[in-house]
C-alpha cells in the first residue's frame, strides 16, 4: 500500500508534512469521497504532533507507516513551529478533533457512510448520536470500543465486520501510534473505504468528555497545556516535547554551518 498523493511536503524530524492549506485538505477529502467504491487506495490522514514525530525515530515500523500515508498534516502547534523555524513557511495546523464534523459534513452530502472505531465505551456511541443530530443526512454504519487498541479486524464481531467493510469514512480513535498501526494492518479488509484518520481524542471531545481548551489557547498554541492540566497522567508523554524543540534547534543549527574550507576549494578547482 503506496498512497502519497503530496504535492509539497517538508520533513520535520524525517517524517514528511504536507503543506495543505486546511481549504486543499478538504478538497482532497471531497475528490476521495467522489470517486466510486473500491476504486483505487483510500486516503489515508496522518494528523503529526510532535509526539508522533519523536516516536517515529524509536519506532521503525511505525516510521514505515508514515512514509506510506497519503497526507500527514500538521496537527500539534510544535509541528508548524518547526516547519517556520526551519524553512520559513507557514503551514495550516489540521487536527483530528477539528477535522471530524467537517468530514462527516461532506460524506452527508456526498451520500458516503461513516464508521466511529475506538475510545471508551460509550463515548463514540454517544459521539455518533451527537454527529447525527449536528448533521442529519449523515449516515453511521456503527460504532465500536474495542477491548484492545491492537485488535485484529478477524477478532472483532461479526456485525462489527460488516459495519465497518461498509464505510466510506472510518474515524480510529485509540491514540497514536496504535491508531495508525490499526489502520495499516485493517485498510485491506475496508473495502468500501475512501477515507480513513486516526483522529485521537476526538469523540471525547464531541461528547464533552475531555473538554477542549479555550479558543485563545488553542489559537496561541497552548492546548497541550490545557489538557496537561486535565489529564495530569499525560505528563510523561509531554517529555518528548523538551526532546523534539531540542533536535529541531540542533537540526537548524547544523544546517547553518558553512561549507568546510576543503569542501569549498574543491568546488572552486571544478570551475
Ligand atoms: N484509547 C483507546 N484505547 C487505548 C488507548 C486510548 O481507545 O488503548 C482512546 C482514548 O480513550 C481516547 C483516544 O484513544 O479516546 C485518544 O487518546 P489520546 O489522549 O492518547 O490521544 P490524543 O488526543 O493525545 O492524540
Amino acid at each position: 500500500m503506496d498512497t502519497q498523493v503530496l504535492e509539497k511536503s517538508y520533513p520535520v524530524l524525517g517524517v514528511d508534512i504536507s503543506t495543505y492549506s486546511k481549504e486543499h485538505f478538504f478538497e482532497a477529502v471531497h475528490s476521495a469521497l467522489d470517486l466510486p467504491t473500491g476504486n483505487g487506495q483510500p486516503l489515508f490522514v496522518v494528523t503529526v504532533n510532535p509526539e508522533i514525530a519523536i516516536q517515529a525515530i524509536i519506532d521503525n515500523d511505525f516510521n514505515q507507516i508514515l512514509h506510506r500515508s497519503s497526507i500527514n498534516t500538521a496537527d500539534g502547534v510544535g509541528i508548524s513551529w518547526a516547519i517556520r523555524y526551519l524553512y520559513g513557511l507557514h503551514v495550516d495546523r489540521i487536527t483530528g478533533s477539528d477535522s471530524v464534523e467537517k468530514i462527516c459534513a461532506i460524506a452527508a452530502q456526498k451520500n458516503n457512510s461513516v464508521f466511529l472505531y475506538g475510545a471508551q465505551p460509550g463515548v463514540a456511541e454517544r459521539a455518533s448520536s451527537l454527529l447525527k443530530e449536528k448533521i442529519e443526512a449523515l449516515h453511521i454504519t456503527g460504532t465500536y470500543a474495542p477491548e484492545r487498541n491492537d485488535l485484529h479486524f478477524e477478532d472483532l464481531p461479526e456485525p462489527v465486520q460488516q459495519q465497518l467493510r461498509e464505510a466510506n469514512v472510518v474515524f480510529v480513535a485509540l491514540g497514536a501510534p496504535a491508531q495508525e498501526k490499526w489502520i495499516y494492518k485493517n485498510l485491506p479488509h475496508l473495502t468500501h473505504c475512501k477515507v480513513i484518520i486516526g483522529i485521537g481524542g476526538s469523540f471525547d471531545f464531541i461528547t464533552g468528555d475531555i473538554k477542549r481548551a479555550p479558543l485563545f489557547m488553542r489559537k496561541t498554541g497552548l492546548e497541550w497545556m490545557y489538557r496537561l492540566y486535565l489529564q495530569p497522567s499525560r505528563w510523561r508523554r509531554m517529555l518528548k516535547l523538551p526532546l523534539f524543540a531540542l533536535n529541531i534547534i540542533l537540526i537548524r543549527a547544523s544546517m547553518q554551518i558553512p561549507k568546510s574550507p576543503r569542501a569549498h576549494n574543491m568546488r572552486q578547482s571544478h570551475s
